[in-house]
């Protein structure tokens, strides 16, 4: 309360002084929006339509290429409503990308729609067609959250963020594996990535030292990041709670030498390992200006455990200042505690994406997240689509559509709340769009994107 009062002084000031042609609003706010809104909606949309957008989120690929992500959806999960692949809405993302006839996706009728990009793909070679994907959604740049690179997606619009998870898991992972389907699915995955992690690095096994299991991980960091990587994410949630202790580096290296040639560590244990590996990552993360992305939000799998791994386990991580050089952006913004979670951005390095919050919701339960979020931090919030190839006939390119449309109009709807709330102006509505958009995510990695 106090420190609101104490400012208040100088910003009347500052705003008597600039009241008329200012981006501020003149009025005092009010608790309902006026008959206006529609009208303010329906100006914004076609200009936020405009806005080249940075897709600071996504999985762009094809639905055969395993490298999409570092691991992948259990068989038989549950989806929510929206994200099922019988939403009639993505029929909408196909007639509106590719002139798909029909409503529906029955067999019969996908048939077209795979004829149709097959027929694209032919004409559309080498990285063409993804990029064509890009123009018709007016993204400038994408993401692309990928286990690798693949040679069809262009290195000029979209950027490599690699997963770091790996290093957490080098020794023999029998309980880790076991402890349910979901995680017999995931902990495999992450021991090959770690096998792919060494392949460059021409080590054939990991090392005997501790130290020198250190050196092996900032290497293939440094190596990540000279072949286009402009951050590392984690996905840890799906495999552990994210409640990281703080470890000595004598305790980790007590665990890696009695268990790197054999034997299983106890859940403790490697609890404690992983706990020392986390924030060495996230240290080497502020050392080599690599952004630490990490995935805060429910997640696919029917055993994903939404309490130990709440976005606000991270809070003595994200406010430990020995980490205050390395930047963070919260990937999906915690949902559903998203409202709890956009008060971590009052850390200067800490950021919220967005992304899947505008797929688990409609666009008018997502319009209240981004608006509480707007009014809030609105120099803290970054736009993504979290794209991913459902599956044959629906993929990358349809969910990338339902996306961004998506948050192009909860993002127009929360705004015209705003304005006509008395809140904000027209024109400050607008620069807040840019900065969602596009400018906020672009300004994390030093003129590495744009
Ligand atoms: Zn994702």
């Amino acid at each position: 309360m106090k420190v609101g009062l104490a400012k208040l002084g100088t910003r009347s000031t500052l705003f008597l002084g600039i009241a008329f042609g200012s981006t501020h609003a003149m009025a005092q706010a009010r608790p309902l929006p006026g008959n206006d809104v529609q009208q303010i909606y329906q100006r914004l949309l076609p200009q936020i339509d405009k806005i080249a957008a940075f897709d600071h989120h996504a999985h762009p690929g094809y639905s055969d290429d395993p490298d999409v992500d570092a691991m992948a959806a259990p068989p038989n999960a549950t989806e929510a409503l929206r994200t099922r692949d019988d939403n009639p809405e993505l029929a909408v993302a196909a007639k509106a990308l590719f002139g798909y006839p029909y409503s529906d996706l029955t067999p019969e009728h996908a048939k077209w729609l795979l004829d149709k990009k097959k027929q694209l793909k032919a004409q559309l070679t080498g990285t063409a067609y993804f990029d064509s994907i890009l123009d018709k959604l007016n993204i400038e740049t994408s993401v692309a959250n990928r286990a690798m690179m693949a040679d069809y997606l262009d290195p000029k619009r979209f950027v490599w963020v690699f997963f770091a998870d790996s290093f957490m898991w080098p020794f023999n992972n029998a309980h880790e594996t076991a402890r349910n389907a979901d995680e017999g699915v995931y902990i495999p995955l992450q021991e090959k990535m770690l096998q792919r992690w060494m392949q460059p690095e021409t080590v054939s096994k990991l090392p005997a030292h501790f130290s020198a299991y250190l050196t092996f991980i900032s290497r293939v960091l440094e190596d990540n990041a000279k072949r286009g990587g402009i951050a590392m994410k984690f996905e840890v949630a799906y495999f552990r709670p994210t409640t990281f202790s703080d470890p000595s580096s004598t305790q980790a290296e007590e665990i890696y030498q009695r268990y790197i040639a054999g034997g299983i560590p106890s859940e403790k244990e490697y609890r404690t390992f992983q706990d020392f590996i986390f924030r060495y990552l996230v240290q080497e993360g502020g050392r080599l200006h690599l952004p630490v992305h990490i995935h805060t939000a429910v997640g696919i799998g029917d055993y994903f455990n939404l309490s130990q791994s709440n976005i606000m386990n991270l809070e003595s991580v994200l406010r430990d200042p020995r980490y205050a050089s390395t930047t963070f952006v919260m990937i999906h913004g915690g949902y559903p505690p998203e409202r709890e979670a956009i008060w971590l951005a009052a850390m200067k390095n800490v950021y919220l994406d967005s992304s899947f919050g505008e797929l688990a919701q409609y666009p008018a339960a997502f319009k209240d997240t981004l608006k509480m979020w707007l009014e809030t931090f609105p120099d803290k919030v970054t736009f993504g689509t979290d794209c991913f190839p459902y599956n044959e006939v629906l993929g990358a390119e349809e969910s990338y559509w339902l996306g961004v449309k998506s948050s192009r109009m909860a993002l127009a709807a929360a705004l015209a709340e705003m304005v006509s709330e008395g809140e904000i102006t027209e024109p400050r509505a607008l620069e807040l769009a840019h900065a969602y958009l596009h400018d906020t995510a672009v300004k994390l990695y030093g003129g590495r994107v744009r």
